[in-house]
């Protein structure tokens, strides 16, 4: 059995990594320029500040870029075929490349808005994005209209 390939356990993906499994998707934010990035890393890639903080995303992002892979490029996608790769970008501000899924019932398509979905396999979670976004539940209010 081959498991999905994974990146370096540095500190960052680690505490990222544990926020997906908590089904929170946060991203890191430069203290000193105020940019925004992901995927995880000690430094801002714009400025080089390693003064940061994590802020928590919406969900919500839109389609910059996809592709559907027809081809298997490592053994753990094999029996996934097709499935599609995207570059999405949050509402934030950072870019991440994800998978969009629900793309047999809705097409994907440049700066189609979608959400963020979390998926969990045995040995961790991952984010993934669908169309149409839904805004997360509200909490119960004390007061219900009419
Ligand atoms: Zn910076």
């Amino acid at each position: 059995m081959t498991g999905r390939p994974v990146g370096e356990p540095t500190a960052v993906a680690e505490a990222y990594r544990r926020a997906l499994a908590d089904e929170r998707l946060i991203f890191q934010r430069c203290s000193v320029c105020a940019n925004a990035w992901l995927p995880p890393r000690d430094e801002c890639p714009r400025c080089l500040a390693d003064q940061w903080s994590w802020e928590q995303a919406s969900g919500r992002a839109t389609v910059v870029s996809w592709v559907v892979y027809h081809t298997a490029y490592h053994p753990f996608f094999a029996d996934k075929l097709p499935y599609t790769v995207a570059v999405v970008e949050l509402q934030e501000g950072p870019r991440l490349i994800s998978n969009l899924v629900g793309t047999a019932d809705v097409a994907p398509g440049i700066d189609q808005v979608v959400g963020a979905e979390f998926v969990h396999e045995s040995e961790q979670s991952l984010v993934v994005f669908r169309h149409p976004y839904r805004t997360p539940a509200a909490p119960p209010t004390a007061t219900a209209p009419g």
